[in-house]
């Protein structure tokens, strides 16, 4: 029997469309086999259609992307040029031409996400976006299809591989934020340009896409708590690591103990015994806490040409199937559409560092303004003598806006010369913290 053919357009020939297009071509019998259909790219929407990019015919590449969602023959869509417009309208009118569509395209989803998946199901066709999260660790099917029966209660995960690389960096080799970011750059790991990544943009994105699928509900970037890593230190980083802990940038997405969600990103000091903690360099991971399943973690190569496209072939392998074979993948759902908490009535434990003069009474002032707040302390250790102390306190778990509270006075106290950070603190209390 004759196999259907299946016309592909791709919206973007950079570092992941132009590895989608090659693979294409390249992997094209067993691509073929596996998904029912004979899949082949006639068209690649680009800036500059003059451009020589590797192994990718001039001949498909247009700078004309209207014609590609708007061609009566082609079925699926790939969505791979990024940014917010033309990619928004341009998916929207492949998704009304009745086109599936595959994206990487997180910010985007993470903003407008609730129109493009409304959409895709009022016309009665398919959405994919593995790619999206973690490049081409498969997290977005998971929680949309293998999870769905269960109730998740918190996915908390390294999602974006240029500040996990800045950070072990800084971790393993004792280097400053600024000579690190610089060695990233050089070495191709941060842009030009690193502010989405270092600022949490980035991983902000991901976790309202993440924390939308595990919650049902509609979770978008402006919901996100976000700090980076910017201010980080190398004594912070020192700190963490005489208390047997290290600094991450996590991406945290739960259910809180008053049925609300919590979305946050900042640096976070986890116990090196947690699995998040091994996930060094650029990789990515993704922590899963479900009622039934328990723990379950994702790890592998958050980004890069062939991981990223290795996802998007994935989707468009699952769409292939489906228009080869009949049936639709499965949805997203906001039924719950749970509150979106606010950060200050989110628990978390702190790690606080000050600078203080080491004269009778500063301990006691200190430990009073915790007091005051409510907020108990867990540890509390000294450094240094004369003008030039540091107190290293740790909290048990409190809220973050009665933590807010105490900082504030704190910084006010005549001992207290100043307040040179204040970090999260996840994972569980353990007498190693002490
Ligand atoms: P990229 O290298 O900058 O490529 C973007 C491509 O889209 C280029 O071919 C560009 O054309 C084309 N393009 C962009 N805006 C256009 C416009 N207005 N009109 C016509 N063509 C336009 O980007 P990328 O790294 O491949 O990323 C693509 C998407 O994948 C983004 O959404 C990104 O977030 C996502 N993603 C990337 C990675 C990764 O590792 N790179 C990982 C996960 C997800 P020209 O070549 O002519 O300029």
């Amino acid at each position: 029997m004759n196999k259907r053919t299946i016309k592909v357009g791709i919206l973007g020939c950079g570092i992941v469309g132009s590895e989608v297009a090659r693979l294409i071509e390249s992997d094209k019998s067993d691509l073929s086999a596996r998904s029912g259909a004979t899949l082949e790219v006639v068209a690649i929407g680009v800036r500059d259609s003059a451009k020589v990019r590797a192994g990718v015919s001039p001949k498909l590449l247009t700078d004309d992307l209207d014609s590609i969602v708007t061609h009566p023959e082609i079925e699926i869509v790939i969505e791979v040029m990024g940014g917010i417009d033309p990619a928004r309208a341009l998916i929207m009118k492949a998704l009304a031409a009745k086109k599936s569509v595959v994206t990487a395209n997180k910010a985007l989803l993470a903003l407008h996400g609730a129109e493009i998946f409304a959409a895709a199901k009022s016309n009665g066709v398919d959405l994919y976006y593995e790619a999206a999260v973690a490049g081409a660790i498969p997290i977005v099917r998971p929680l949309r299809e293998s999870v769905v029966g269960d109730s998740v209660q918190r996915v908390m995960g390294i999602v974006n591989g240029t500040t996990n690389y800045i950070l072990t960096k800084m971790d393993e080799d004792g280097a400053s934020y600024e000579a690190v970011l610089k060695e990233a750059q050089r070495l191709g790991y941060a842009e030009a340009d690193p502010t989405a990544d270092v600022g949490g943009a980035d991983a902000a994105a991901k976790i309202a896409i993440l924390a939308s699928l595990a919650f049902h509900t509609s979770v978008t970037i402006d919901d996100v708590f976000t700090e980076g890593i910017t201010s980080l230190s190398s004594r912070d980083i020192e700190i963490a690591r005489a208390i047997n802990h290290v600094i991450k940038l996590l991406a945290i997405g739960e259910v809180t103990e008053k049925g609300e969600v919590s979305v946050r990103v900042h640096p976070t000091l986890i116990p090196r015994s947690h699995p998040l903690a091994a996930v060094r360099n650029a990789f990515n991971a993704v922590f899963v806490e479900a009622k039934s399943a328990g723990e379950l973690m994702f790890y592998g190569r958050g980004a890069g040409g062939a991981p990223t496209a290795s996802a998007v072939l994935g989707d468009l392998v699952a769409i292939a199937r489906h228009l080869s074979f009949g049936g639709l993948g499965g949805r997203e759902s906001d039924y719950a559409d749970l509150p979106i908490a606010k950060m200050d009535s989110v628990m978390t434990r702190y790690l606080i560092r000050l600078d203080v003069a080491d004269r009778p009474g500063v301990l006691a002032s200190v430990a009073q303004t915790f007091a005051k707040h409510a907020v108990s302390i867990q540890t509390v250790r000294q450094s240094g003598r004369g003008e030039d102390a540091e107190l290293v306190i740790m909290t048990h778990s409190a809220l973050d806006g009665h933590l807010a509270a105490t900082v504030a006075d704190i910084a006010s106290l005549d001992a207290v010369k100043s307040v040179e950070s204040v970090l999260r603190v996840e994972g569980v209390e353990s007498s190693s913290d002490s």
